[in-house]
């Protein structure tokens, strides 16, 4: 096992409430988000929402940020999701680096 995986665990994932906890998500404005296709950055399969921990935090009426990490069983790896999703017409989901930009301040 990876020293990364290791840490990860340890750190966040005992801690962490699985993101399912809070999908659906509806935004102020009523629109709903019912999740999203999680894909291992390693083997590109599909997480199972049970290895899927993090939280969805509202930002404004019609936006919220999500954070969570996926952990795959098969290659036994850790992927992380953030985006900010912004509910208007339709749905907009951006990719956000959160964490990179968290180390460039340091
Ligand atoms: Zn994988």
């Amino acid at each position: 096992m990876s020293q990364v995986v290791e840490d990860f665990r340890q750190a966040e994932w005992d801690a962490s409430r699985q993101l399912a906890c809070y999908l659906p998500y509806q935004f102020q404005n009523k629109t709903v988000f019912k999740g999203f296709d999680a894909r291992c950055g390693g083997c590109n399969r599909g997480i199972l929402p049970h290895y899927l921990k993090g939280f969805i935090q509202s930002m404004a009426e019609d936006k919220c940020l999500l954070s969570s990490i996926g952990y795959c069983m098969r290659c036994n790896s850790v992927t992380y999701f953030d985006f900010i999703i912004t509910a208007g017409k339709e749905m907009k989901v951006e990719s956000v680096d959160l964490r990179n930009e968290t180390t460039s301040y340091c």
